[in-house]
């Protein structure tokens, strides 16, 4: 049945909201003086790289694990993610009493395995890619009757994301525009959803890499397309939408004003300015909006939130980049 209905609505998102309190924080919207006077609109940033477990994954995960019923629950649950959403599925199942499996290929590095490893969950290191540790998960799908929990394409996940931007919308009704990040667009989707369910005017921008981007490649082109994976250093926007893509393509295409690609440079000076002149430790992916707002290719005409998606980056990778002389800019 669900799977006949693309649109995730408003009231999805509202009983997401009442289902995860009290397993996902409700994360600060902090004001941003110096991105304000940059740009001469209200600048705010809506701070999901405080989130429990560094992303707001947590939101989805914890969403979609809830919507199962005990049943589907005892029987397992299984992902194969690398990054933050394989740390949100490990994290929300501890906290529901649920038995997890997370599929890691042999070049995720040591530290992430030992973080998710730590969270309880049973960890299989499988083969050299992310297609392999996929491979794995349906596997176990057929073999042991577990239950996968997508990272994005998925109505009870959209919902959970969408949560953030309900609070975003209480916090600061008199918004004009959301700068949201995109990769597999499960964010974006649930966010522009949440935002203009209750404030039809608003504008919702979606931001991505310039290389590698597949939302955006896919939106250019008219349906879900695929693209080569680059190295980047927004790595959780990384990936695919899938060619069988169901909720996701459809919602982006319909509800965001437009999608913004930013520079490798661009994204370093992101991430230099959270550290230096916010006080915050984000990733890549968590930068792109601020990146944005300093390269001036948004042009705010009112209060303006910038959606700050995650926090998880290598320590030394992000003391190079924050050590780096050049500046974005100065207070
Ligand atoms: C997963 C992720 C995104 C992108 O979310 P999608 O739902 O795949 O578009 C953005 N930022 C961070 C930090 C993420 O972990």
């Amino acid at each position: 049945m669900r799977a006949m209905k693309a649109m995730v609505t408003l009231a999805e998102i509202e009983a997401a909201q009442r289902r995860i309190a009290g397993y996902a924080i409700r994360t600060p919207l902090q004001p941003s003086p110096v991105l304000s006077r940059h740009v001469s609109a209200p600048v705010y940033l809506k701070l999901e790289s405080r989130q429990t477990t560094g992303s707001f994954k947590l939101r989805g995960a914890t969403n979609a694990i809830l919507a199962l019923d005990q049943e589907a629950r005892s029987r397992g649950l299984v992902t194969a993610s690398t990054g933050n959403h394989g740390r949100a599925v490990a994290h929300a199942a501890k906290a529901l009493g649920a038995r997890v499996t997370i599929c890691l290929s042999a070049l995720v590095p040591r530290n992430k395995v030992e973080a998710i490893r730590n969270l309880g969950a049973d960890v299989r290191i499988v083969g050299r890619s992310q297609d392999d540790a996929m491979d794995e998960v349906e596997r176990l799908v057929r073999a042991e009757g577990m239950c996968f929990v997508p990272p994005f394409d998925d109505a009870d996940i959209i919902a959970g994301q969408g949560t953030l931007g309900l609070e975003v919308i209480h916090d600061l009704p008199q918004a004009t525009m959301v700068l949201v990040p995109l990769s597999g667009g499960g964010l974006a989707a649930g966010v522009a959803a949440a935002i203009k369910g209750r404030c039809p005017t608003v504008k919702v921008i979606g931001l991505s890499m310039e290389r590698g981007a597949a939302m955006a490649a896919s939106l250019v082109a008219g349906a879900p397309i695929e693209v080569q994976e680059v190295e980047t250093l927004a790595d959780s926007l990384g990936g695919g939408i899938g060619l069988g893509n169901r909720h996701t393509f459809s919602m982006c295409k319909e509800l965001l004003d437009d999608v913004i690609l930013l520079s490798e440079t661009e994204i370093a000076a992101g991430i230099r300015h959270a550290a230096t002149i916010e006080g915050e430790v984000i990733e890549g992916a968590g930068a792109v909006g601020i990146a944005a707002l300093l390269a001036g290719k948004i042009r705010p005409g009112g209060p303006t939130v910038v959606i700050v998606s995650g926090g998880n980056i290598d320590p030394a990778a992000h003391r190079q980049i924050v050590e780096t002389t050049e500046v974005g800019v100065m207070p």
